[in-house]
């Protein structure tokens, strides 16, 4: 941590703990204002995919703002916004190209729930309203995707006032220690939902909701290949709507704009936030098949909305990240840095035997620590790994972000993302100041 012990504040957020104040950023570089330089080695919450000040989007804003920083949605329409929403639905599985943009993750999330509610309404299916989950799993902070979030530290306070959703477990197969191969576990776990379904009773089922790369919640956390396929094929069985929430794993990150195209699932509702405004303004955007949204507009239109929603300056932000990503071939950076990355973490697994799995797509990584790599038994709570090692880091000025929650059991993951422009080079800082806080 900076010597500099900041002023007391008005200001408040998760605890007292008090960060150094940022300065300036650029690229993959952050600094504070004593002018200690930090590696943003998580993107933030993996959220600043092209990186700290990226002229092209700056300028991009800063012409937008000479012409309109808002018009209410009731009232105008906006070019960048047209043109934001026209080029995210190319890069969309046919058919999901209808874009209802929004200013964050959760906020597509909930956008997401209830687009589908009211297209079961709007189609006859009103007894279905339930919303299959997983845990764990994050989806958001307001009440609506908390309800979905597979995470008793977020969830417990509001119990008596949340109407919480089923969870089937996520596929943590890597912890499962049975006969199975990871392609017969995967389809275990996928046949968790058809079972739940049938508990639930299928006709009062609306969706299911997952993150196809886990984030936060199950660190990186990557399903067998037979898992994507049989989810899809079961969701289709009963007439359920398949909901990715991309919010993390969305707008290239992991090496594709969707981490759905690893598969070739095509979900029926996909939320996108965090790496689609990069950073630079708070922007999401919930993209439904055309066939759902048609009928709830038909039926007299989606009773939703949020105030800053497609505003045109966010969107022009948006716009120019999203050509940045795709004029630099930032995809393909993510995937070919992201494997560089991903061997030099599995290759820390022969030096530390505390290291119990590394795991992830493009530059979506995790590593979690153990006390056991062979039983995958977890580290005492008391030895704080989760805060330590990431104290550590930033004391050497590298960002990465931590969480101590897997399969529904307690483990320290630790999530290694930085911006999809980031090089060997900046492979080779981070691994040294890893080495250095490991040790
Ligand atoms: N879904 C996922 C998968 C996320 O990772 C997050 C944020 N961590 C959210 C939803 C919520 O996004 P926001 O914080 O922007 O509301």
């Amino acid at each position: 941590m900076s010597d500099i012990v900041p002023p007391p504040s008005n200001l408040f957020y998760q605890s007292r703990n008090r960060r150094p104040r940022l300065d300036r950023a650029e690229g993959v570089y952050m600094w504070d204002e004593t002018g200690k330089r930090y590696l943003d080695g998580s993107s933030g919450a993996m959220v600043s995919n092209i990186g700290h000040s990226n002229p092209r989007v700056l300028a991009a804003m800063r012409a937008q703002m000479d012409r309109s920083t808002f018009g209410y949605r009731l009232h105008f329409e906006n070019e960048p916004a047209e043109e934001l929403a026209r080029l995210v639905a190319s890069l969309m599985p046919a058919g999901l190209d209808r874009v209802f943009f929004v200013s964050g993750g959760s906020e597509a999330v909930e956008s997401a729930v209830k687009l589908a509610r009211q297209w079961a309404v709007a189609t006859g299916q009103a007894s279905r309203w339930k919303v299959i989950a997983r845990y764990p799993s994050y989806h958001g902070s307001t009440f609506g995707a908390l309800a979905l979030t597979g995470m008793a530290l977020m969830t417990a306070p509001f119990s008596p006032m949340l109407r919480e959703m089923p969870r089937i477990p996520a596929p943590t197969c890597y912890l499962d220690r049975d006969s199975l191969s990871m392609e017969e576990r995967g389809l275990r776990y996928a046949g968790m939902l058809r079972e739940e379904i049938l508990r639930q009773g299928p006709e009062t089922v609306l969706g299911f909701i997952m993150e196809p790369v886990g984030g936060a919640s199950t660190g990186a956390l990557v399903a067998p290949d037979s898992y994507y396929a049989r989810i899809r094929e079961i969701c289709d069985e009963f007439g359920v709507l398949l909901i990715y929430d991309e919010v993390m794993s969305g707008a290239g990150r992991t090496g594709t704009f969707l981490a759905a195209e690893h598969w070739g699932i095509r979900p029926d509702i996909v939320a996108l936030s965090k790496g689609f405004g990069a950073g630079y303004m708070p922007l999401g955007a919930m993209v439904a098949d055309r066939r759902l949204v048609e009928p709830v507009l038909d039926a007299g239109g989606f009773v939703h909305g949020f105030t800053y929603a497609g505003n045109p300056l966010a969107c022009a932000a948006g716009l120019a990240v999203i050509r940045e990503v795709l004029d630099n071939d930032l995809m393909g950076n993510a995937a070919r840095i992201g494997a560089l990355l991903k061997s030099e973490l599995t290759g820390l697994m022969a030096r530390y035997p505390f290291i119990g799995d590394v795991r992830g797509k493009g530059l979506l990584l995790a590593f979690e620590l153990v006390a056991d790599r062979e039983t995958m038994t977890p580290l005492p709570k008391a030895h704080d790994a989760y805060v330590r090692l990431v104290e550590h880091a930033y004391e050497r000025g590298l960002i990465i972000y931590s969480r101590r929650t897997r399969g529904g059991r307690e483990g320290d993951h630790f999530l290694v993302c930085p911006p999809m422009i980031a090089t060997q080079a900046h492979v080779g800082e981070i691994m040294e100041k890893l080495v250095a806080s490991l040790d």
